[in-house]
């Protein structure tokens, strides 16, 4: 394992966690000096009324907002273009991300362009360039319970030109403050529970297996791997069980955490071409690969994979067998909240094959394989 002097450490800079939380955001903003939000959310949060949960709090402190909810699913360069476009328009001083890692991402984006040079796209800025400037704080309000985006310092996004989603990387996406609120997810579909879920344990176990692990980064990992293997089946059976719902939501906050301050690995590397070609949900589009990917790279780093197992109150076996423990739960995880195979979930068999090469070339290219326990080629990707 790494050794303490190459770990670091980034978070945001206030981080508050717990139901009702949320009523805390005017009070959170005048301690940074900030009066002129705008809050990037989805279309689904305004029309559902969610929006006045961060809008009603803001308006009794005398805080007027403005609201850009034009943010879609795996977003776009487009759409954050737009998003910089009313930012400029206005005299904003800093920016809100309220919904799933959609919008927190699509927020991290308009700033980190916001502070670019004339003529600038985000694809000069993707890994392995840094995006370390960003125009405005933001503070990151999650309400998905899965991808840890609040904690991180990545946003992703989706180059139009090519359908490829660039993983951005820098303290410009590293959110000023997070509001961690588990009552926001009450009302998160089983569904989408269960892929932000598995989501989340994949940042966990990726941010614990990575060569890139790090004493300080296994502080997170471990205490993730805790909370979300105790929660997940009980969130996604009883949508409004509190206990359930806080431990995904922290759960979630740590993993994100961890792998900011490790890494992701093969199965994101892997997950990224199928959410730009094929839309998978990115969630989803790790749970289908998390089994298959940890039985590749099992024999590479047993001990650690065997560590995972016990943490997560697997087994208290020898290393080979706490780490057959972990397959057998990844494999009953995927039946027990219904993912689909690429095929079930519509994908067109023939279209699939045919873009295999270029999705291995693009994991490939990601820089997140590399920093797998066992090093795939491109034929193993495939
Ligand atoms: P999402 O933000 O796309 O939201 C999924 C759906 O859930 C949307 O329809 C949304 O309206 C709905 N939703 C959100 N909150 C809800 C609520 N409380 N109740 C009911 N419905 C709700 O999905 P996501 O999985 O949260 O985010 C995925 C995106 O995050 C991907 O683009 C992925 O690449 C990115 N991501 C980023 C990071 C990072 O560190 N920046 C980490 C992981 C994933």
């Amino acid at each position: 394992m790494a050794q303490l002097t190459t770990a670091s450490l980034v978070a945001p800079r206030k981080i508050l966690v717990g139901g009702g939380t949320l009523q805390q955001l005017p009070k959170l903003l005048q301690e940074f000096g900030l009066s002129r939000p705008l809050v990037v959310t989805d279309p689904w949060i305004v029309s559902s009324g969610m929006i006045d949960r961060v809008l009603a709090p803001l308006a009794e402190a005398g805080i007027g907002a403005r609201v850009f909810s034009e943010t879609v699913a795996d977003p776009t360069d487009t759409v954050v273009e737009a998003g910089l476009a009313m930012l400029r328009r206005g005299s904003f001083d800093c920016l809100v991300g309220f919904g799933g890692g959609s919008p927190m991402d699509t927020a991290k984006a308009i700033g980190i362009l916001a502070a670019a040079g004339p003529g600038q796209h985000l694809r000069d800025f993707k890994v392995p360039a840094a995006a370390d400037r960003a125009a405005l704080p933001l503070v990151c309000i999650p309400t998905t319970g899965g991808t840890g985006s609040e904690a991180t310092r990545f946003t992703v996004i989706t180059d139009t030109r090519n359908d490829e989603k660039m993983l951005i990387a820098g303290l410009g996406a590293l959110p000023t403050a997070a509001l961690v609120d588990y009552e926001l997810t009450f009302s998160v579909p089983p569904r989408i529970t269960a892929d932000t879920g598995i989501d989340s344990l994949t940042h966990a176990l990726e941010a614990f297996v990575s060569r890139r692990a790090n004493p300080l980064a296994d502080l997170y990992a471990t205490a993730a791997m805790r909370l979300i293997s105790r929660n997940l089946r009980k969130a996604y059976g009883a949508p409004r069980d509190a206990t359930a719902r806080a431990g995904m939501m922290e759960g979630a906050m740590l993993a994100g955490l961890a792998f900011s301050n490790s890494s992701v690995a093969l199965v994101h590397g892997m997950s990224r071409p199928l959410g730009a070609h094929f839309h998978v949900p990115h969630g989803l589009s790790n749970a289908m690969l998390l089994p298959a990917v940890t039985r590749f790279s099992l024999q590479a780093a047993q001990s650690r994979y065997a560590e995972a197992a016990r943490i997560m109150g697997l087994s208290t076996g020898d290393d080979a067998t706490a780490a057959n423990a972990l397959l057998a739960e990844l494999e009953s995880l995927n039946r027990e909240l219904g993912v689909p195979s690429p095929r079930q979930f519509g994908i067109e068999e023939a279209e699939f094959r045919k873009l295999l090469p270029k999705m291995a070339e693009q994991a490939l290219a990601s820089g997140s394989p590399g920093n797998n326990p066992r090093q795939p080629d491109a034929g193993e990707i495939v």
